[in-house]
């Protein structure tokens, strides 16, 4: 990761962060790799951070401490947060209203939430990333994002994951975003110009770039 950054100045920004599927209980050592990067380098986010109780709940409260630690050190380097939460969305929204209201901002990688969680993460000041799973017809994403505000979304890719239609099902590629501003902005009912340029705003709001 840090050589492709090296790489490609400027196209290529990395995120520093311990994920929550790799959380054991032996944390300690990978936590303190986390934290000597952030000391020597200059990232974009903390992340992915958060919980993921859908892969494994062996190491519920490890991640939590987890979480929490690199929530303290968004606050310490003044960087924004971008979360994995996976079956565990309501926990994630109650552990950043308790513990970093008002002293962080982020964005959900890939929100797969419904309305009320949407609403609450907009409140905490944080924005919804949206990718390839909006052009997916039975996922449910577009009825959620109908009732949504534009300037509380961002576009990702999640590449290698979750490919839009109509390449699903195969390798996912950042040029393919261009399918996912094409789907949200037939569901907001905007012009895929106008989409680009808000979603770009928002993104700027949160990462320091
Ligand atoms: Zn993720």
């Amino acid at each position: 990761m840090m050589a492709l950054a090296a790489a490609q100045p400027g196209w290529c920004i990395p995120m520093m962060g311990l994920h929550p599927c790799y959380v054991t209980a032996d944390y300690a050592p990978e936590m303190t790799l986390v934290e000597s990067w952030l000391a020597k380098e200059s990232f974009a986010a903390i992340g992915e951070i958060g919980l993921d109780f859908y892969h494994s709940t062996d190491f519920k409260q490890e991640q939590i401490d987890v979480f929490l630690r690199q929530m303290d050190l968004a606050i310490q380097y003044d960087l924004p947060i971008v979360i994995h939460s996976r079956s565990s969305m309501d926990d994630c929204i109650k552990l950043i209203a308790e513990h970093g209201k008002g002293r962080i901002k982020g964005i959900f990688h890939c929100f797969g939430g419904d309305e009320r969680q949407a609403r609450k993460i907009i409140d905490l000041g944080f924005m919804l990333g949206i990718g390839g799973v909006v052009t997916y017809k039975n996922a449910g994403l577009a009825k959620v994002l109908e009732q949504l505000p534009l300037d509380a979304l961002v576009l990702e890719t999640d590449s290698p994951y979750l490919t839009p239609v109509p390449f699903r099902g195969k390798r996912n590629e950042s040029s393919y975003l261009s399918y996912v501003a094409a789907k949200i902005a037939e569901i907001k009912g905007v012009t895929i110009e106008e989409l680009v340029q808000v979603t770009t705003n928002n993104s700027k709001k949160i990462f320091p770039l």
